[in-house]
């Protein structure tokens, strides 16, 4: 994702904006079956998720866990989606709730009954009644209803938008010591994990909406005054969709992969369109093919910057028009961080929004018709942070540098920008000074090659990088992670 802050842009032209997962890839991945009706009148929707989930633990297990992300836009939620700052830009119309109301959930066929946990019932717990052995299968239904809040967010409809990101139960990630990974969601960067799987979707919606969707378009038909449209998505972590009454749409390509763009306010939107075939132009030939068919880059109404998902990526109709390129090109590097190489985005931020910003920064600077160069974003970011150390020192006495904490850790919104973004770029752009520009697009193609489809911890990636670098980075990333490195502030 992508915050901008209007101090910031005091002093750079701009610099980010704001903003996922594990299995290697010869395990045998789960696959989820989605049909979902909205109903444009109740802003409601009634859904039915199938997922046949592979145990590719090495432990028995018991029980699965679904995140439900839309509880956190519930009455009940502990905790705003989103800071107070931006409480009038979430909810132009006043504060409206959200949420998913599950009434069925069977296991291989046979209902049961489930239970909540975390407050606001942000977790649910499947109990199988047998022991789920590594390797098997188990196929779990779960029935439920979806109200959307009037909300500019990743889950709720605007003014010109309804937005599904992060809408149906989506089984939390296990990992072998900790169990289910159940962390909540929060108003501060992109609270998810999870893991790679096959998608199809089936959406049934009132015929004057169009829907962009991540996934491939393979069946619409007509009834009524519904149209039903079913997408197959394979090998991506998460599926999202919007639909709106105003999108018009270009169609552009980009070696095989075709990028749509929705958009109903954009003045240049042939402008934008190739900014995104340029952008994943750019990745593929840097890091690596993007493995997908089609991508979805969408006007929202967002109240950051842009948010990424796997072959969709939503731009916020609200950004100035200096910055609409900038998250167009920050947003699509996270389909290679985030996308195909996950990591958990709670606990460990870091890993794909630092290198996405580092990747973005290294688009602008091989592309001088934006007017922004590599070395003009760097020095931004240094007079950004610089400026961040200096308030944040008059008002707390102390500031936390640290970049490796979970995104609850983090006291404040520009807390975490600044240190995530900001000194996440100065991070990757010393490291490229030390190791010279050949040898970190080099590392960065393997690092690519080596985890897609996988999760990156902190510990995988500064061991893959000291190997391939044949330099100990241990203490650089220490150093810089754990808010060793100091800057001077006059
Ligand atoms: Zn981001």
């Amino acid at each position: 994702m992508k915050k901008f802050f209007p101090f910031i842009l005091v002093f750079i032209i701009l610099i980010p904006v704001f903003i996922c997962v594990g299995c290697s890839n010869d395990k045998k991945i789960s696959d989820y079956s989605i049909i979902l009706t909205y109903d444009d009148v109740n802003n409601t929707a009634e859904a039915n998720t199938i997922v046949n989930y592979i145990n590719n633990s090495e432990n028995a297990l018991s029980f699965i866990k679904f995140h439900l992300y839309p509880n956190a836009f519930s009455e009940e939620a502990d905790g705003s989606v989103c800071t107070t700052v931006n409480e009038v830009k979430t909810y132009p119309n006043g504060k409206s709730w959200g949420g998913i109301d599950i009434s069925k959930v069977s296991v291989n066929g046979a209902l049961t009954d489930f239970e909540f946990e975390e407050c606001a019932n942000t977790i649910l717990t499947v109990p199988l009644g047998f022991e789920l052995f590594p390797d098997e299968t188990v196929k779990i239904q779960i029935e439920y209803k979806l109200t959307l809040p009037n909300a500019n967010h990743r889950f709720g409809y605007g003014e010109n938008t309804v937005n599904f990101g992060n809408f149906y139960p989506i089984v939390c990630v296990y990992e072998e010591k900790e169990g289910f990974i159940t962390d909540p969601y929060v108003s501060n960067g992109d609270p998810f994990y999870s893991e790679i799987a096959n998608y199809s979707l089936s959406i049934s919606y009132p015929c004057d909406y169009t829907i962009a969707c991540s996934g491939d378009n393979i069946r619409t038909s007509e009834n009524g005054d519904f149209i039903t449209t079913t997408f197959i998505s394979n090998k991506v972590r998460d599926v999202s969709f919007i639909l709106s009454d105003k999108f018009s749409s270009l169609k552009g390509k980009s070696n095989d992969t075709d990028i749509y763009y929705f958009y109903y306010s954009d003045q240049d939107p042939q402008g934008s369109l190739d900014t995104a075939i340029k952008a994943l132009n750019f990745y593929s030939d840097s890091f690596g093919d993007y493995p997908y068919s089609s991508l979805c880059v969408v006007e929202t109404n967002f109240v950051h910057g842009g948010m990424e998902y796997p072959r969709l990526v939503m731009i916020s109709d609200a950004l100035v028009e200096e910055d609409y390129d900038y998250v167009i090109a920050h947003e699509i590097a996270h389909q290679w961080w985030y996308g195909v190489v996950g990591n958990d985005e709670f606990n460990e931020a870091w890993i794909d929004e630092s290198l996405t910003e580092f990747s973005t920064a290294l688009f602008f600077g091989s592309h001088k018709e934006y007017g922004l160069n590599y070395n003009q974003i760097i020095d931004g970011a240094n007079s950004n942070y610089k400026f961040f150390l200096k308030i944040y020192k008059k008002i707390n006495s102390e500031v936390d540098t640290s970049m490796l904490r979970s995104l609850i850790d983090f006291k404040t919104e520009p807390e975490y920008v600044n240190n995530i973004y900001t000194r996440g770029i100065i991070m990757f752009d010393t490291l490229k000074q030390q190791l010279g520009d050949k040898k970190i697009l080099s590392i960065l193609k393997s690092y690519f090659k080596n985890f897609a489809y996988q999760n990156v911890s902190t510990e995988q990636f500064v061991a893959f990088f000291s190997k391939k670098s044949g330099t100990d980075l241990e203490k650089f990333f220490d150093s810089w992670l754990n808010g060793k490195v100091v800057f001077i502030v006059e």
